[in-house]
């Protein structure tokens, strides 16, 4: 199977067909190695239009949602982003591509030693990560300049919003535990809150003091 061809494919067929402009976002997208993130059983799967389970009860996103969240931070080079969820890895590694420097968050140790491992491999030195919940953010690298948590919430944790810069984008699944909505938050530079609704969605849950909690 040859992965480069199958990610051009995904890249025309799911992101740019879909709407997807940003072409430094279509050029990570193309770049990062989606197969790797994937159990190795479901390599063959890594490119089609869907989330995959990834162990511990937990999914890699669908790509075009990748994209689309992706391109909603508003990315241009020189932010320092903060990822709730880390899961795969994968979302982190295209962040990387796009940011400077990318902090991200898992509360599952094995998922968390698996990315840490692909990120050794692939080279992908600005990303920093922790095991933890990322609903309290990560007050020691704060401020950021955008946050995306990969995991579906019940509201938008205080915390998430204290810690973001201003100017700062804010992307987050809120809703209830089987169905969310994208909401994009941003913090204005007089430090007012504008907040706007996108598209459904559906994600695992955000697990923490500020999400669900474990037994819900
Ligand atoms: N971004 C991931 C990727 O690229 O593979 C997909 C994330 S998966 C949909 C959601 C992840 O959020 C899971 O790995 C889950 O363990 C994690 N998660 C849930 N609650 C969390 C929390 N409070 N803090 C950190 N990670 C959390």
């Amino acid at each position: 199977m040859n992965f480069d061809i199958s990610r051009k494919k995904m890249v025309d067929t799911q992101i740019i067909a879909r709407g997807i402009k940003d072409r430094r976002v279509i050029e990570a997208m193309l770049k990062t190695p989606r197969h790797l993130f994937v159990q190795e059983a479901m390599a063959s799967q890594a490119y089609n239009d869907t989330s995959l389970p990834i162990g511990d009860k937990q999914t890699i996103s669908q790509p075009h949602m990748v994209a689309l969240m992706t391109e909603m931070l508003e990315l241009a080079g020189s932010e320092t982003v903060l990822e709730i969820g880390t899961g795969s890895g994968y979302q982190a590694a295209v962040l990387s591509c796009l940011a400077r420097r990318v902090c991200t968050i898992e509360r599952i140790p094995s998922l968390a030693a698996k990315a840490r491992r692909l990120f050794d491999t692939l080279g992908l030195t600005n990303i920093a990560m922790k095991i933890d919940d990322g609903t309290v953010g990560w007050a020691a690298e704060a401020p950021f300049d955008a946050i995306i948590v990969t995991a579906g919430a019940p509201d938008i944790p205080e915390a998430l919003v204290s810690q973001l810069a201003a100017g700062g984008r804010l992307i987050i699944p809120v809703g209830d535990q089987t169905d969310q909505e994208l909401v994009r938050l941003v913090k204005n530079e007089d430090g007012t809150l504008s907040q706007e609704k996108s598209v459904a969605c559906r994600f695992v849950r955000l697990i923490g003091k500020d999400g669900w909690s474990e037994n819900q």
